[in-house]
């Protein structure tokens, strides 16, 4: 009898899903892939969309593709068996755009208590944080002083913190915190991200070159207008190569910078190396960045010759518009969460 109501229970879930598809395939049909990964994309920040999937076990299971889990056990457990692989790893607590004060120092304390397992575990980890999970859709001043502590508590540590990109309103605002924290604060362990889909990049890269920057750079998980970002995915990669160019050059180098080349795109990893054997730079001067349950093949095949890789491993409950920007990216991603939900 309890089966049966579980039942139908998830049947009723599977009408919102079955026109989800609908309207899915009907967006990719008419209009193309652009369209569809704008939907979701704004799919990703929809509340009723996030209430509907979050609780459904079956989602949670298909998400455990790109999320290594719930709890910080779950994070160490996956940081171990990746350290074990000659891969480093960069820990993500899930959680943005937060609206209240003490969901973000609750945030914020999660992640100091995250830096201290790293430390007594011994694992070979640093932690990326969003700003507006600590707050700075609240207050500025807010997501700094959370930062400020995490940043501290890094150091007593010896470790990194790097400060993810988020939608590019925010863009100034990071990179102002970013500054502070560095430049006021003196704080040197603290990191920050670069996306190649927007034209601003190329500016904000010559910049973080003169100050000898540790920097991540990646292509860009958001749905941007055209007036500041590139419509085009060709330019965007073309964006990407040049960036990557700029960041490993002798004068960049020289000032200090250390580049993460967080991509999954064999054809921009390749000419990363090439540029890099053709420079003479030494692999240990920078690394590739790969996002947790995404192209293993890849990741595996760096490692074998010898280049730094690290994954970037996301773990906590909020782990619904963390998943849906990874179904965005690649909508054969879609299907397979979907087939999975209507095989049940
Ligand atoms: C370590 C790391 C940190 C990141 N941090 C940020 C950040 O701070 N801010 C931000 O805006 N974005 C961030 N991103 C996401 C990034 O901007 C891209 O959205 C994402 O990496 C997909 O782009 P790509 O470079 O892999 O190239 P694409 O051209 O999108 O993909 C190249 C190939 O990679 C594979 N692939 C890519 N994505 C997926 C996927 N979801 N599922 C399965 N296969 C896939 C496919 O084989 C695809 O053909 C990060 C990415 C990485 C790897």
């Amino acid at each position: 009898m309890k089966k049966k109501r579980a039942r139908r229970g998830c049947g009723l879930f599977l009408v919102p899903f079955i026109g989800f598809t609908l309207l899915a395939s009907f967006l990719l049909y008419r209009f193309g892939e652009r369209w569809l990964r704008t939907f979701l994309i704004y799919l990703s920040h929809a509340q009723w969309a996030r209430d509907l999937v979050s609780d459904l076990s079956l989602a949670k299971r298909v998400a455990r593709r790109f999320v290594a889990g719930e709890t910080i056990e779950e994070a160490m457990a996956a940081t171990r068996a990746l350290n074990a692989r000659g891969m480093l790893v960069t820990l993500d607590y899930l959680g943005e755009s937060v609206t209240d004060e003490a969901v973000a120092a609750s945030a914020r304390d999660e992640i100091l208590q995250l830096l201290d397992r790293i430390e007594i575990s011994g694992l070979d980890a640093n932690v990326s944080i969003k700003l507006s999970q600590l707050g700075l859709r609240i207050r500025k001043e807010t997501a700094l002083e959370n930062l400020r502590q995490l940043l501290t508590k890094a150091q007593e540590n010896g470790n990194k913190i790097r400060i993810d990109m988020e939608e590019s309103e925010l863009v100034d605002v990071t990179l102002d915190i970013y500054h502070t924290l560095k430049d006021e604060y003196g704080f040197d362990n603290v990191g920050v991200v670069i996306q190649s889909y927007l034209y601003r990049s190329e500016k904000d890269v010559e910049k973080l070159i003169d100050e000898g920057a540790w920097v991540r750079l990646c292509k860009g998980a958001y749905a941007e207008p055209p007036d500041i970002a590139f419509p085009e995915k060709a330019d965007t990669d073309a964006n990407y190569v040049l960036l990557t160019e700029m960041m490993l050059s002798k004068e960049a180098r020289n000032n200090g910078v250390y580049l993460g080349i967080a991509t999954h795109d064999e054809e921009i990893i390749q000419a990363a190396i090439n540029f890099a054997n053709a420079s003479k730079i030494p692999p240990e001067t920078y690394e590739f960045q790969m996002l947790y349950g995404i192209r293993r093949d890849l990741q595996a095949w760096l490692v074998e010759r010898g280049y730094k890789l690290r994954i970037y491993v996301p773990y906590g409950t909020a782990w619904y518009p963390y998943f849906v920007r990874r179904l965005a990216e690649r909508p054969a991603n879609l299907w397979f969460f979907v087939s999975n939900l209507i095989r049940r």
